[in-house]
């Protein structure tokens, strides 16, 4: 693996980012990929036809999307990796206008999910996302992506806020609300109404975010750093993806499930709390003419990687991080434990995901909470509780996670294809009793 080779991965990565400002927008991006590879769209509400050797994708909700290559000959189980399309940012409420002083206009905006606020302010931001509108074809749901710097969050002058240094204290009702323009200019409605090519008075309701459209770059004295916006987590799932387009396995279904909803509890009909995967696996068993116990037997031989990026050491804040499980950019793929298994890692699934990255030649380092500081959680342990697999945990270590611009290793990115991609080959037998083979 060439110095080019890992930077020219993680630029195409970026690209990627960068045409995907929303997780609607990103699931589009993976459809083109996915329709240009040759897989077929299956809807779920219209009967699937499936055959050996075909390959397959559908879409919920325009926000979660899996996709699987089926073996020519019977399968045993699947193989399966899920990260999630979504990410920190401000949902544009309902109603979105409000003026100060007769002179501004501002957005009315929440937080989706758990930000850091403090670097959302001073940079130029975007809006995109997706309108319903009623057209000639009925309702209609188009996605709109404004693609220029449209709005910005001024923050307060040191002048007039001295102690902005040393407590930052933000109310995301007051502080946090980006301008849009002076009074009287054209409503957001009307230029997203343009941009999505409908009338104003058609959009019936909306998903619209700020998004930060900062470019994705490269930096450091030695050009190992990353930086792009969105990091967590279409990082791993571009990666997962990207694994599996060149996947090729003859015992096992590799399959790709990126989840919308992961930032704000995975609770959603398209989170990974939902009955999605369960659905799409359980449907691929039936329309391939297998029985309940047959399914069952297939999910007992199945294997699962969750791919949600992990928490770095910061260079500034070592003291954060555990005494030595404690992952550095650059370093390979993280696997990530937790004793109250907020990750679903155990001995038997970290065997497993260590052996094959050994095999392909991918560096793996570990991640674990300092004891007494609570992480995040992720979705492994959410699907679970609908489709219950072995599972581990993974990632691609980083900084800043949550802020609008991440920082990650250049290295890491081509580190998780390379894995991903020897994950969804290999031939993993079960034995039984946390014993398997592995070829
Ligand atoms: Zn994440």
């Amino acid at each position: 693996m060439s110095e080019t080779h890992f930077e020219t991965t993680s630029r195409e990565m970026m690209a990627f980012i960068e045409q995907s400002p929303t997780c609607y927008h990103a699931v589009r991006h993976f459809q083109a990929l996915l329709d240009a590879a040759g897989f077929q769209p299956l809807r779920e509400h219209e009967p699937w036809k499936l055959a050996p050797g075909g390959r397959y994708y559908t879409v919920r909700n325009g926000s979660s999307i899996i996709a699987f290559s089926l073996p020519a000959a019977p399968y045993q189980g699947f193989l399966i990796a899920a990260a999630h399309s979504d990410s920190p940012c401000f949902k544009i409420k309902e109603k979105s206008s409000l003026e100060t002083a007769g002179q501004y206009v501002r957005l009315n905006v929440e937080p989706y999910g758990g930000m850091l606020m403090f670097p959302w302010f001073d940079r130029p931001l975007s809006v995109a996302g997706r309108v319903t509108a009623m057209t000639g074809q009925g309702i209609e749901t188009r996605l709109v992506n404004m693609d220029r710097d449209l709005v910005l969050i001024p923050s307060l002058a040191i002048h007039m806020n001295r102690s902005a240094n040393q407590n930052a204290s933000l109310n995301p009702q007051k502080d946090l609300l980006p301008l849009y323009s002076m009074a009287g200019a054209v409503p957001l409605r009307e230029l997203i109404a343009g941009a999505a090519g409908v009338r104003p008075d058609a959009i019936l309701s909306h998903d619209l975010f700020v998004c930060c459209r900062m470019p994705g770059t490269v930096w450091g004295a030695n050009r190992e750093f990353i930086a792009s916006p969105r990091l967590d987590d279409l990082q791993c799932a571009w990666a997962a993806m990207t694994a599996l387009l060149q996947a090729e396995n003859s015992t096992h279904i590799p399959l790709c499930a990126v989840f919308d909803n992961e930032e704000v509890g995975s609770g959603t009909k398209q989170g990974a709390g939902s009955t999605f995967l369960e659905d799409v696996m359980k449907r691929i068993s039936d329309v391939t003419g297998h029985s309940r116990e047959e399914y069952q037997i297939q999910i007992a031989r199945s294997f699962m990687l969750s791919a949600d990026n992990a928490h770095a050491l910061h260079p500034n804040y070592p003291e954060k991080a555990d005494d030595a499980n404690r992952p550095f950019l650059n370093g390979g793929v993280v696997l990530k434990y937790s004793a109250n298994q907020k990750y679903t890692t155990d001995s038997v699934s970290a065997a497993l995901f260590l052996a094959i990255c050994r095999k392909a030649g991918v560096p793996v380092q570990i991640f674990a909470n300092r004891s007494g500081i609570p992480g995040g959680s992720t979705l492994g342990n959410i699907s679970s509780s609908h489709v219950s697999l072995n599972t581990a945990d993974i990632g691609l270590a980083q900084l800043a996670m949550h802020s609008p611009f991440e920082t990650a290793g250049v290295k890491d990115t081509l580190y998780l294809v390379r894995a991903l991609t020897a994950f969804f080959n290999s031939r993993l037998t079960c034995l039984g009793d946390g014993s398997y083979r592995l070829e």
